[in-house]
């Protein structure tokens, strides 16, 4: 077994594994691989080992990749996960399965229009700052029951559910309290009426805290194929 193959089979036990602590069923977690920054044929290593849905964070890369393997699996699905900028929501409306990263009602809409209408709904989730949160990216908590209620009225779009990037934190009791935070938003919508099933949240130092605050998708790049070149952000 190649090991990529090795490191995503690992990742799914720690997956399981913190699932058995918090009492829920692995079927409900979804392991996001993201594969920003590595070569299409990682993320063929990682198809041959039955990964099927790719986090990506740059739009060129992302598109690229998804262009090279369009007849490679039928059931593939890409998620964007990195900043979105609104010249840029044509192709991505055009090319990706998810966006997660969704912080801004005129993205939204632009998506939405530019969704082809041959393609099911562009499924999304909204990005949130929560509090201590190391980025400039994600809606207010403030501001969110109005942009996800703006966001639900969208035809082309399907209001999945919230996405957050926390600040890096040491020990599972520090790394669940921003989970935790964005699990609270998320059952306080639900209870408005907003409905959502996704909880992207955790990432390869913090997938246990995350699954055992509620996460539903866990977006593991670094754990799967190891360490990525520093970039500027
Ligand atoms: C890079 C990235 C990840 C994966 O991070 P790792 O620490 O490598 O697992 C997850 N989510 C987002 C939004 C990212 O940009």
């Amino acid at each position: 077994m190649g090991s990529i193959a090795q490191a995503l089979a690992h990742t799914r036990e720690r997956i399981s594994g913190a699932c058995a602590r918090a009492g829920r069923s692995p079927q409900g977690v979804t392991l996001l691989a993201v594969s920003k920054t590595r070569p299409v044929e990682d993320v063929r290593a990682a198809l041959a080992a039955g990964q099927r849905d790719f986090g990506e964070n740059y739009v060129q890369e992302g598109l690229a990749k998804i262009e090279s393997l369009r007849d490679a699996a039928p059931d593939l699905r890409w998620h964007l996960i990195g900043p979105l900028q609104s010249n840029k929501t044509r192709d991505v409306a055009a090319a990706f399965d998810w966006v997660h990263s969704v912080d801004r009602l005129r993205v939204a809409q632009r998506l939405s229009d530019q969704r082809p209408p041959n393609l099911p709904p562009l499924q999304v989730c909204l990005q949130v700052n929560v509090s201590g949160e190391d980025s400039k990216s994600g809606v207010n908590p403030h501001e969110l029951p109005e942009l996800a209620r703006a966001v639900m009225a969208l035809p082309r779009l399907r209001l999945r559910g919230l996405m957050s990037i926390p600040a890096p934190a040491q020990g599972l009791q520090a790394q669940r309290e921003p989970h935790a935070a964005l699990r609270r938003l998320f059952e306080a919508l639900k209870a408005q009426g907003v409905s959502m099933d996704t909880l992207s949240m955790g990432m390869s130092d913090d997938l246990e805290a995350a699954v055992m605050e509620g996460s539903t998708m866990v977006r593991v790049g670094t754990a799967i194929f190891g360490a990525r070149p520093r970039q500027a952000e």
